[in-house]
């Protein structure tokens, strides 16, 4: 339905201006959109006009037609049409697939289809938003306009999705990003390449922290590896082959090779094959928080959410067919135990089977994918099965989180290996004395660092939790005389371990009290001449507003029992 109504768009926005070219329109998760070239600079305020031709065309209830032609009929069409973009997208059709066009009315589109009978099976729509997109993606081609769109089975579903999008507008994380001063990107540096800020980096390193003694407390050790490495390591790994398009250019040094590094996987195999490996070693279980390279078209890229440069939590799993059952439960059990540390505790999971060209042996397969269930139904995820999904080398299963305002976010994936440890001839010694092949898990968590921030970011709305905020309480004094008075507070609580500033500003309180809500530092101290004597503090929460007044040793109980539960037990947001 979506994608019919990307065509009924398309339609109305050729009904009502001249010279159109038109490119492709696909159904996206939320919605679809549609690729257009036209003279005319659409904008928001064409919005009303094209919705209302659209109802015009829904309300005539036209039939899609579905029409075959030969590769040089489809050609003398689009020629006709004057369509070049159509022209380019038809050449990329491989040879020997059937070419379809869909005809609406007098609007003809090139097209797999499949579609609705007519027009007026369309329940409910809206157009969203303009913004430029270059052809295929890429920035050396012409920019086209991409109008978006979305369209519900229910009039409801549409009104809940616009105010989800309104929600979510406010939760931006590139603008939050900006006006709590967290992180940049600078066109002098270059697209995708995040700077962390001070208070950024701040809850970076919590998170890092909280990471890795989780990571050391679940039998893994940490590893460090370089950044580049020489072209024959990734003729080894085979990503030269099948990942080449998302690596960089290779650099010279001294006459060979490098490249930046899209993955961590050959190096953590290189440490692996410093030692001849007894099964009595296994399970090997080894993560970094990795910073790799890949290339993503200057279209794609998405403030936090996709970038160039980013930190992955990686990790290796090496084992042997016999543990590997018993690994994938506690690979399951530690990712469901982080994700809820962090917020998140709606989680659902994607099962990608066996596709049709696959290395490895069908049994393997079958009983990896068997292990990945099992761990899923043994730890109650629910999840939905995408048959032939899987990479060629391996079964996976991809975990999505749920946020706050109800938005999916696709974060973790475990994934076997039956491809690397073949390439680089990885073995173990077993009970029998032999050589064998250990069995291998990649498992990114939070995905990469960058990413889980912006997530992380929009599901709080910025008001980080006690735990992870940047600034965890601010001191209010009343007025100078208290000044004195309000370092001793910062002082103490700093001593207690927390992340105090004092507003030092000559300011109203009240000035003080709103700046700390739209800085969303979730405790504030007011001091007036009162607490001073008493040696108290009247404590302010974010969320809940004036608790009373306490000694500072009550409020350091009170702030650190928070910060130890992560604030889940605590009504939060
Ligand atoms: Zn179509
Ligand atoms: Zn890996």
């Amino acid at each position: 339905m979506r994608h019919s109504t990307a065509h009924v768009m398309a339609a109305a926005v050729c009904r009502l201006y001249d010279d159109v070219q038109l490119d492709i329109g696909p159904a996206t998760e939320n919605g679809f959109y549609y690729d257009f070239d036209l003279p005319h600079r659409l904008t928001p305020e064409d919005f009303p006009r094209i919705e209302e031709e659209m109802n015009r065309i829904i309300s005539e209830k036209i039939p899609f037609e579905r029409l075959e032609f030969t590769r040089a009929e489809a050609e003398a069409k689009l020629r006709e049409m004057g369509q070049t973009f159509k022209l380019e997208r038809l050449a990329e059709i491989p040879e020997g697939e059937t070419i379809t066009f869909y005809r609406c009315g007098e609007f003809m589109d090139l097209c797999r289809g499949p579609h609705l009978e007519h027009t007026g099976q369309i329940k409910s729509f809206t157009l969203l938003s303009v913004a430029g997109s270059y052809f295929h993606g890429l920035e050396t081609n012409p920019m086209l306009q991409r109008l978006y769109a979305t369209g519900f089975l229910h009039p409801k579903e549409l009104r809940q999705y616009l105010a989800q999008l309104e929600e979510a507008k406010k939760r931006d994380h590139r603008k939050l990003g900006r006006e709590l001063d967290l992180f940049s990107m600078h066109e002098e540096v270059g697209a995708g390449l995040i700077h962390w800020h001070p208070r950024g980096a701040r809850v970076r390193s919590i998170i890092e922290d909280f990471w890795r003694q989780e990571h050391y407390r679940a039998g893994y050790e940490l590893l460090y590896t370089p950044h580049i490495g020489q072209a024959n390591l990734w003729e080894t790994s085979g990503h030269l082959g099948f990942y080449n398009e998302s690596m960089y250019a290779p650099m010279d040094i001294d006459g060979k090779e490098y490249y930046l590094k899209p993955m961590n996987c050959p190096f953590h195999i290189q440490i692996y094959k410093t030692h001849k490996r007894s099964y009595r070693e296994l399970p090997i279980k080894w993560a970094e928080l990795g910073t790799v390279y890949r290339y993503e078209k200057a279209g794609v890229l998405h403030g936090l959410l996709r970038v160039r440069g980013f930190t992955q939590d990686d990790a290796h799993i090496y084992c042997t067919p016999e543990q590997m059952e018993a690994e994938f439960k506690k690979i399951m059990k530690f990712a469901i135990t982080i994700w809820k540390a962090f917020g998140f505790s709606n989680i659902t999971a994607y099962l990608a089977t066996r596709p049709e060209k696959a290395v490895g042996e069908v049994e393997r397969w079958e009983q990896a994918t068997n292990a990945l269930r099992d761990a899923l139904e043994s730890e109650g995820v629910p999840y939905e099965v995408d048959p032939g999904g899987g990479a060629f080398y391996g079964p996976k299963i991809d975990l999505k989180v749920k946020d706050a305002i109800g938005r999916e976010w696709q974060v973790s994936t475990f994934q076997f290996d039956f491809n690397l440890p073949d390439r680089f001839d990885m073995t173990y010694i077993g009970e029998d004395g032999q050589a064998h092949r250990p069995y291998m898990i990649h498992r990114a968590l939070l995905g990469s660092i960058e990413r889980f921030f912006g997530i992380l970011v929009e599901h709080y709305a910025g008001a980080f939790p006690l735990w992870l905020a940047p600034e965890q309480a601010r001191v209010l004094p009343l007025t100078e005389k208290q000044m004195a008075y309000a370092e001793t507070v910062a002082e103490a609580l700093r001593a207690a371990g927390f992340r105090v500033t004092v507003d030092q500003r000559q300011e109203k309180v009240g000035a003080k009290i709103r700046q700390a809500q739209l800085d969303k530092i979730p405790y504030m101290l007011v001091l007036g001449p009162r607490e001073e004597e008493q040696g108290q503090a009247a404590l302010r929460s974010r969320t809940a507003g004036d608790l009373g007044a306490f000694g500072l040793p009550d409020i350091i109980e009170r702030l650190s029992r928070e910060v130890d539960s992560k604030g889940l037990d605590a009504e939060n947001n």
